[in-house]
């Protein structure tokens, strides 16, 4: 670790400490905001602003599937016990990740995440990490640029029990438990991009606790002016006004409370939105419109969105960070599932490792291919020229036992298909391997019988 940091980590722990003391203690997730916020401090959560912003983005003329507004890597430490156990396995990982771009996908947020990397820290010490300075710690010494680092703990211990994620704004990084829910790792990377809490000081005063009514607003406050929603709770005036909703939501996720806000009216909160706190956690799927456009405003002023775009003045950028909708396949454990008669487009994209020139590659695919009945004719698997190079590829294919049944070598002028004579029902898996070095290539798979 640099010098510079050494002290910065000094200066700034007791500070961490600090205020996360004060926290609230059922709280799960624990970020607050600690730091003032200059780079949003523009950013005002009016339906007016919102829609004027996501305007520009072109957010209401693109379907989701499209709106792709930035590529972020995301680099994965996973702590263990010395001998390894406690690990999480490359199929967990797989999911986390795919879980990761579900949700964003589901509510149009702009962002696609991939692997940057995987490292493990096998010590049994840092395996349940202690909340108020091991995790603190750990996430400042464990750091890659240009990434969003996530750790991930055995567990985070805190007095009283354990934290299920949380964001710490001063090292900002991402710390985990294992086992934690679908959307947690969602709700994490959401603070990364500026959202708080929709509950943020609901036990406050007038000045502080955001009011039910959209259109009330502050009355006495000395630094706060204008509309409540604009400022108080998570400022944002369409995520509606709530309450702490773990114990408030029931198992049919419906909201069961009956509390009043200071001005004595009923809340009417959300149940879903994935920055709240319902007890079951699989209530939460929802983004809302305020919420897309503070995380994309607060990406645009990263210092990596120059590598993060996918546009830049109109035009496509960082095409050779643009992976597949089948990433991460890069290990066994992750193979997509491909169908007959299904094309698949893959890529061998680079890496965005912190700077224009630090990139890592992209350079193996699984893919699972599950024979159900006895085939009477040969399997034919195609690989057909994408829209970049057409590279060399090493081509394996195990049976569910593990064992080789073919090898091949894939190019454009030389063989591009392999075929397997009458294959006995079972599940096979095939390994494919760049075998040059190119910042970007692709290739279409298919398969008949
Ligand atoms: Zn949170």
């Amino acid at each position: 670790m640099k010098k510079r940091n050494i002290l910065l980590l000094v200066l700034l722990l007791p500070l961490v400490a600090f205020a996360q003391f004060t926290n609230d203690a059922e709280e799960f997730c624990t970020a607050r905001e600690l730091v003032f916020r200059t780079k949003t401090r523009h950013f005002l959560g009016s339906d007016e602003f919102v829609y004027n912003y996501l305007t520009t983005q072109n957010f209401f003329t693109s379907d989701s599937a499209s709106f792709i507004k930035y590529r972020v890597p995301v680099k994965l430490w996973i702590y263990t016990h010395r001998d390894g156990s406690g690990n999480i396995s490359d199929e967990e990982i797989g999911v986390f990740i795919k879980d990761l771009n579900y949700f964003n996908i589901a509510n149009k947020t702009g962002f696609r995440y991939y692997l940057q990397d995987v490292e493990y820290r096998q010590k049994n010490r840092h395996y349940k990490l202690g909340y108020f300075w091991e995790a603190p710690w750990q996430s400042f010494i464990h750091k890659d640029k240009g990434a969003i680092n996530v750790h991930f703990a055995g567990n985070i211990k805190k007095a009283g029990g354990t934290v299920s994620g949380t964001f710490n704004q001063l090292s900002r990084s991402v710390l985990v438990k294992k086992g934690s829910t679908r959307t947690s790792l969602t709700h994490e990377i959401g603070h990364y991009f500026g959202l708080l809490h929709p509950h943020r000081y609901f036990k406050g005063n007038k000045c502080h606790q955001e009011a039910v009514s959209r259109t009330r607003k502050y009355k006495g406050c000395l630094t706060r002016k204008g509309l409540i929603c604009e400022t108080s709770g998570d400022k944002l005036c369409d995520t509606p006004a709530e309450p702490d909703l773990l114990k408030s939501v029931n198992k049919e996720c419906e909201y069961t409370g009956d509390f009043e806000d200071n001005w004595g009216e009923k809340y009417v909160p959300k149940v879903n939105n994935i920055m709240s706190y319902p007890a079951y956690r699989k209530c939460r799927n929802e983004f809302t419109a305020g919420q897309v456009a503070l995380m994309l405003y607060t990406a645009e002023r990263n210092r990596f969105a120059p590598y993060w775009q996918t546009e830049k003045n109109g035009q496509a950028a960082n095409i050779q960070f643009n992976f597949d909708n089948f990433e991460p396949d890069n290990a066994k454990a992750m193979a997509s599932v491909l169908k007959e008669d299904e094309t698949q487009y893959h890529s061998f994209h680079s890496i965005f490792k912190g700077s224009g020139k630090k990139v890592g590659k992209d350079k193996t695919d699984w893919v699972e291919i599950s024979i159900y009945t006895h085939l009477k004719n040969d399997m034919n698997i195609k690989f057909m020229q994408g829209v970049s190079v057409f590279p060399n590829m090493e081509v394996t294919i195990f049976n569910s036992n593990n064992e080789i049944i073919s090898t091949k070598n894939i190019s454009k002028n030389g063989q591009s298909e392999i075929n397997l004579k009458k294959l006995p029902v079972g599940k096979y898996y095939i390994k494919i391997e760049i075998k040059e070095n190119h910042t970007f290539a692709d290739y279409i798979l298919s398969y008949t019988n």
